[in-house]
């Protein structure tokens, strides 16, 4: 929580100082409302979202006839907790089952973060006791195997990679055909972001995932996304979510940005919850999604 507050608080104080500020006027006219308001649309928290936040927050304010700044921030808080949908199963489904290692997919838009993101995940996990294999499904620039080879090496993971240029789908094959059979804990593929056109990625994530559940069923999709996109990212990454079953986003570069709001737009516009954050380059800069310890984070 201190690491998640140090990370945000240098894009987000903005967000949480103005909150206050506006919070702490001695009256809360329509004036100040329709600034609230365009302090959380300026988070990405999006339009619909926003609405209805200050709506049930000027509500509840009037009802109880508040003032006093403290209790208005944790009414703020409440509201901002109730949009992050603190229900939503957040656990990450990569223990090995039946048997079996478990099966990540990691998909998402060049750039987004998914090779650091895999690597990230693989210190997680192996940090647990378990024992992890990379495969480099990205097959179209041979960078981005390396790069995912060289985050094995320093995680202590093994990675499987094909030639460059080879099919994606027989790399995620040999991925987890060779993790099944060492008896690997969780199988974490990396894929190609190209997103020319739907058809060309629904195929290529298609035959990957299909492929894959030759072995078994894949146990989590995660969609990885890069926070400060905002709203544009969020259009681009809808694709991926009518291509393959996303069940988990990890939201990256929150460290980078001052609209950390965007969370409650990619839950409530995708339907999936945020499952992890990407909280810098580094391999310990992961952090689980926890609505209520975000939120207090945000507001500082
Ligand atoms: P990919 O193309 O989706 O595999 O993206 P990469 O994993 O190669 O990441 C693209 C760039 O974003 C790299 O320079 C990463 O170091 C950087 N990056 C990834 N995640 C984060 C994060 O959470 N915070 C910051 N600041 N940078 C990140």
């Amino acid at each position: 929580l201190v690491r998640l507050r140090s990370r945000l608080a240098r894009s987000q104080n903005v967000f949480g100082k103005t909150m206050l500020a506006l919070l702490s006027r001695d009256k809360l006219d329509d004036d100040t409302w329709d600034e609230v308001e365009e302090t959380l649309i300026g988070a990405d928290v999006g339009v619909a979202a926003t609405t209805e936040i200050v709506e049930r927050l000027r509500e509840r304010a009037r009802v109880l006839g508040t003032s006093s700044t403290s209790e208005l921030r944790k009414l703020l808080a409440d509201e901002l907790t109730t949009a992050l949908e603190p229900d939503m199963d957040r656990a990450l489904k990569a223990s090995p089952h039946d048997g079996r290692p478990a099966v990540v997919l990691v998909v998402g838009v060049n750039g987004a973060g998914k090779t650091t993101t895999c690597g990230k995940i693989a210190r997680v996990l192996i940090a647990d006791g378990h024992s992890v294999l990379l495969g480099a499904a990205d097959t179209f620039r041979a960078a981005a195997a390396d790069q995912l080879a060289t985050w094995a090496g320093r995680v202590g993971a093994e990675v499987v990679r094909g030639p460059e240029g080879g099919d994606p789908a027989a790399v995620a094959f040999d991925a987890v055909k060779r993790g099944t059979e060492t008896g690997v804990d969780s199988v974490l593929i990396d894929t190609a972001g190209r997103l020319q056109n739907k058809v060309g990625l629904m195929d290529e994530l298609g035959k990957v995932k299909r492929v894959i559940e030759r072995h078994g069923p894949v146990d989590e999709t995660l969609l990885i996304l890069d926070a400060t996109t905002g709203q544009n990212g969020l259009e681009q990454a809808r694709v991926f979510t009518e291509v393959v079953d996303v069940t988990g986003v990890v939201l990256t570069k929150l460290d980078g940005t001052a609209k950390g709001g965007i969370v409650i737009a990619v839950q409530r516009k995708l339907g999936i919850p945020v499952k992890l954050v990407g909280l810098g380059e580094g391999a310990d800069d992961l952090a689980p999604f926890e609505p209520a310890q975000f939120v207090d984070a945000l507001l500082g």
